[in-house]
């Protein structure tokens, strides 16, 4: 999920530092050149896969997730699913410090989702919120959501977690738990908010748009 307000994110993310097992590491300087890997842009076919589970096994994952983390800060975003690096599995980095300033409950808040499932969404209250993508630039449109999830997953240490959540990390959750499901936010989108929407698409599966982090294009 992409930050609208681009000016706290700016505050915030050169304090991220390493990442290690899940955990900040501030003592390193943060190096920007390493480990950014390209965002898969609407149109690439991994998009749109159900991702698959994965076990502890998976090879290199703690690199992997490190470098999630690279990439989200790099392209300043606050949240990134493995099929936007082209990788169906099952596996979101979240980072909400970045929103700390407008969200003081979210401050520190950086975690890692492996496995992540939906498995209840209490629709009785909902609301509406402009949401952007690393895989969509330039396109920001508001997206009505239920307010409150009831979700499973692994953290990094592979401990299960049973939970409701609430309020805005629950949006990102779900959009970001989408892209596992192989939905982009703007599948959301109804009338002629859709229609208005569908020629930029097809610019952004022809190539034909500017953003300033690395981008995998559909060939
Ligand atoms: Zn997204």
């Amino acid at each position: 999920m992409r930050l609208v307000h681009a000016s706290s994110c700016r505050a915030g993310w050169r304090d991220i530092g390493i990442i290690e097992k899940g955990r900040i590491k501030y003592k390193e300087r943060y190096n920007v050149e390493n480990m950014i890997l390209p965002i898969y842009t609407y149109g690439q076919p991994v998009l749109r896969k159900v991702a698959e589970d994965i076990d502890e096994n998976y090879p290199n994952l703690e690199d992997l997730i490190k470098n999630m983390y690279d990439t989200l800060a790099h392209s300043e975003g606050i949240g990134l699913a493995a099929p936007q690096i082209g990788l169906s599995i099952r596996l979101v980095v979240i980072n909400l410090d970045l929103i700390s300033d407008d969200f003081p409950e979210y401050k520190g808040f950086i975690r890692t989702f492996i496995n992540p499932h939906i498995t209840e969404l209490d629709d009785t209250e909902t609301d509406t919120m402009e949401e952007g993508c690393l895989s969509i630039p330039g396109i920001h449109e508001s997206v009505k959501r239920p307010t409150r999830i009831h979700v499973t997953y692994l953290d990094e240490n592979f401990q299960l977690h049973d939970e409701w959540v609430s309020g805005y990390l629950a949006r990102v959750m779900q959009h970001e738990f989408d892209h596992l499901e192989g939905k982009v936010f703007t599948d959301h989108l109804t009338g002629l908010r859709k229609q208005l929407t569908r020629s930029k698409l097809q610019s952004i599966v022809k190539g034909k748009f500017s953003c300033n982090y690395k981008v995998k294009v559909k060939r």
